[in-house]
C-alpha cells in the first residue's frame, strides 16, 4: 500500500494524518505521528513540539534515528519511539504514539487487547505491553525520553502491528501512513468495543486465523477510508 514517493507528498499526508487521527479521537493534545525520509531511510519526518491539530506543512522537522535535527524549533520529547522503530523495523514506513484513554485500561490490566472485530485482525491474539519499569526503574514519568527507552519499547514491538505502553499508550506502525493511521485508527475502535463487551459477558475474539485472513482483506482497502478521513479532515480544516 505504499505510494508516496516523495517529500513534498509525504509532509501533506503526514499533515493530513495529524488532523485525522485527532477527528477519530486517537490524538488529542498529546501524542505524534511520522512518517521514515522517502530518499533517506535514516530519517523521518514528524511535527515540532505541537499539538497534532494545529499541525501545517511549515510545522515538519526532519529527524535522524538519534532524534537529532538542524531544526531549531523544539522536538518532541518522545520523538526516540520513532527512531528507534525505524531502526528495528526497515519495514515500517509511519508510525502513530497515542495516550488515548480507550487502550489504557488494556496497558494495566491482565485483559489482553486482542482482535475481537474484523476490522481489526492485525491485533491478532493480542499485543504486547511495554513495561517501561524494566528498562527506567521505580520513578520514572514513563515517558520515552532517551534512545536506550525506544530501543526497549521497540523490542517489546517486536515484528507486530501494535504495543502498549503500561500506564501511558501504545504506538502503531505501518508500511505507509495511510496504513499506520488505519490500524490506530481500528485499534482504538476495537479497544472500545472490546471493553463494552467485557462488561456486557462472555468474550468471543478471533481466531489467529481470522485475525490474518481478516488483516489480509482490510489491507486492499485501505485507501478508501484514507481518502475519505483525510476530506473530512481538510474540510474542517476550511471551517
Ligand atoms: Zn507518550
Amino acid at each position: 500500500m505504499r505510494t508516496t514517493t516523495t517529500a513534498s507528498q509525504l509532509i501533506d499526508d503526514l499533515v493530513d494524518a495529524n488532523h485525522v487521527l485527532v477527528d477519530r479521537g486517537v490524538l488529542d493534545a498529546y501524542g505524534h505521528v511520522s512518517g521514515r525520509h522517502p530518499d533517506d531511510p535514516e530519517k523521518f519526518l514528524i511535527a515540532r513540539n505541537l499539538a497534532p491539530g494545529l499541525v501545517t506543512a511549515a510545522d515538519i522537522q526532519v529527524l535522524d534515528l538519534d532524534g537529532g535535527t538542524d531544526d531549531e524549533r523544539p522536538s518532541y520529547l518522545e520523538r526516540f519511539i520513532h527512531g528507534e522503530i525505524y531502526r528495528a523495523r526497515p519495514d515500517v514506513h509511519s508510525v502513530v504514539h497515542s495516550h488515548s484513554a480507550s487502550v489504557i485500561p488494556f496497558t494495566i490490566s491482565n485483559r489482553p487487547l486482542q482482535a475481537v472485530w474484523h476490522m481489526a485482525g492485525f491485533l491478532g491474539e493480542g499485543v504486547p505491553v511495554y513495561e517501561i519499569r524494566e528498562d527506567a526503574g521505580m520513578g520514572s514519568d514513563l515517558l520515552v525520553r532517551t534512545p536506550e527507552l525506544g530501543a526497549g519499547l521497540a523490542a517489546s514491538l517486536g515484528e507486530g502491528a501494535v504495543a502498549l505502553m503500561r500506564g501511558h499508550g501504545s504506538v502503531t506502525v505501518g508500511d505507509s501512513i495511510p496504513h499506520a493511521v488505519w490500524r490506530a485508527v481500528f485499534a482504538e475502535l476495537n479497544a472500545r468495543a472490546l471493553a463494552v463487551a467485557v462488561g456486557l459477558g462472555e468474550v468471543t475474539p478471533l481466531t489467529a486465523e481470522e485475525g490474518i485472513a481478516a488483516a489480509k482483506s482490510n489491507y486492499g482497502q485501505i485507501r478508501r477510508p484514507w481518502e475519505l478521513w483525510r476530506a473530512e479532515a481538510r474540510a474542517g480544516r476550511r471551517g
